[in-house]
């Protein structure tokens, strides 16, 4: 017999094939801590973050400094003391989130080593009130090595917070009966945590104001650890403010996230390629920006059911563009660098709104901005760097709107020139996905693409 790594008894010998499926779940969390012990610095990721929110007219709020978050001084000089300069992609729109008042509750899907740990690390320790002598914020964690990875990490970013403690929920760790814990962040496994909650009841479970489940992934790749976890989840009160985690997000875990996680706000930070694999990508083969402007009219009836973005390289060409779209009487939102910041945040209101569909702009514009659920992607011109090469990094960046939270997405890239024909085979060579040949004058082709 030998233990797996939470302790429990594996047989040997395979029994009716249900030994390869325990390997592979003890693989899962074991590549997961190994990520985390070799990993030093962050992963980069030069995707956009998702952001989907409950309430989606409430303001969205991300933060490019951790002095903005307004942290308590010892808890800032904890951040800045582990070497963080500034929040990473995810932390950027997680923090405030975790953060606001009243709570929001959060599911987040980012790849391993992109400043989860650290995310909701921060977001305990500011949590608790270091007067309270009772357990606040609880985290589940899949095996005791991940849970202890992440005490660390607390307690490495709380070195200046002395008032506030920590307790570790793992097996070994014996308590006495019915005393309740003065810990105000408890960490731990989910079989030893539901034990602290029911069985001991060293921990008051109407009493945590946050609990964080990480690797939900890796947790519900184990019945156990998923069922426990869910009884765990049933003790916390309406008002306990939930926060979920995974590096993956198959069905399977997006039904869980679902269940623990009531009315979530849900950040996602998508893998580069996986972007790309939501989005039908096109090009039209047009002589110049009249036939351009015919192509885009015949497009016209597919952009206007959801939202679409038109880019344009220079101003005058975004100007020029909504120009004759208005006349041809559609109702076009033109962002344009000549706006004061104020007319351009109308603007780009507007257009979340829905009041209207289409946005022309230049890629300078549109920088920076989030808009969400974006279904088409027109490149009435295409991006070319300094030199006239494809931008495959601005290419990316302005496609990556649209097929956002599962939808599919498409992009059109007008061609009118051998040349930009040469940068729609460097993009394609880039990715290493397909642009195909659409023709938006035969009706037929353009119903088949259902956007
Ligand atoms: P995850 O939980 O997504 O795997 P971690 O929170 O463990 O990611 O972060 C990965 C690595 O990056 C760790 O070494 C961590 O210390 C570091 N890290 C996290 N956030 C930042 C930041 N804002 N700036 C610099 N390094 C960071």
């Amino acid at each position: 017999m030998m233990g797996d790594i939470n302790g429990n008894i594996l047989p040997e010998k395979p029994e009716n094939g249900g030994w390869k499926a325990d390997v592979e779940k003890v693989d899962l969390a074991e590549q997961s801590l190994l990520n985390k012990m070799i990993r030093r610095s962050l992963v980069k990721n030069r995707n956009q973050v998702e952001v989907l929110q409950n309430d989606p007219s409430s303001p969205l709020y991300s933060v490019k400094t951790f002095e903005e978050l307004r942290l308590k001084p010892d808890l800032l000089r904890g951040v800045y003391n582990m070497g963080f300069n500034r929040p990473s992609r995810i932390q950027e729109s997680a923090l405030p989130m975790m953060l606001a008042q009243p709570p929001q509750n959060l599911i987040a899907q980012s790849q391993s080593g992109t400043g989860k740990t650290a995310a909701f690390s921060l977001a305990m320790l500011s949590h608790v009130t270091p007067d309270d002598k009772w357990t606040q914020c609880l985290c589940v964690a899949p095996t005791y090595e991940l849970a202890l990875q992440i005490g660390q990490v607390i307690e490495l970013m709380g070195k200046f917070c002395p008032d506030v403690k920590l307790a570790y929920a793992i097996r070994g760790n014996r308590m006495e009966r019915g005393v309740k814990l003065q810990e105000q962040i408890v960490i731990g496994t989910p079989g030893t945590t539901l034990d602290w909650c029911t069985k001991y009841k060293l921990i008051d479970p109407k009493r945590i104001s946050m609990f964080v489940l990480d690797e939900a992934d890796v947790m519900i790749a184990t019945q156990g650890h998923r069922d426990q976890s869910l009884r765990i989840h049933r003790q916390l009160t309406k008002d306990c403010q939930m926060l979920l985690f995974s590096a993956t997000f198959e069905d399977s875990v997006w039904r869980f996230a679902e269940k623990v996680v009531p009315d979530p706000n849900i950040i996602r930070l998508k893998r580069e390629e996986e972007t790309l694999d939501t989005i039908n990508q096109f090009y039209v083969i047009c002589k110049e920006k009249e036939e351009k402007f015919t192509a885009l009219c015949n497009l016209y009836g597919c952009l206007t059911i959801a939202q679409s973005m038109i880019f344009c390289h220079t101003r005058k060409m975004a100007a020029w563009l909504s120009g004759r779209l208005t006349t041809e009487g559609h109702r076009v939102a033109l962002l344009s660098g000549e706006l004061t910041v104020e007319q351009r945040a109308a603007v780009i209101d507007r257009y979340r709104n829905g009041k209207e569909k289409v946005l022309v702009t230049t890629n300078v514009c549109s920088r920076g901005i989030d808009v969400e659920q974006v279904t088409l992607v027109v490149n009435f011109d295409l991006p070319v760097d300094l030199d006239g090469n494809a931008d495959n990094e601005t290419y990316l960046h302005r496609i990556g709107r649209a097929g956002r939270f599962g939808r599919r997405g498409f992009a059109v890239n007008m061609v009118d020139s051998e040349h930009s024909m040469d940068i729609i085979k460097q993009i394609e060579m880039h990715f290493n996905r397909k642009i195909k040949k659409l023709d938006p004058s035969d009706v037929e082709e353009m119903d088949k693409l259902n956007i």
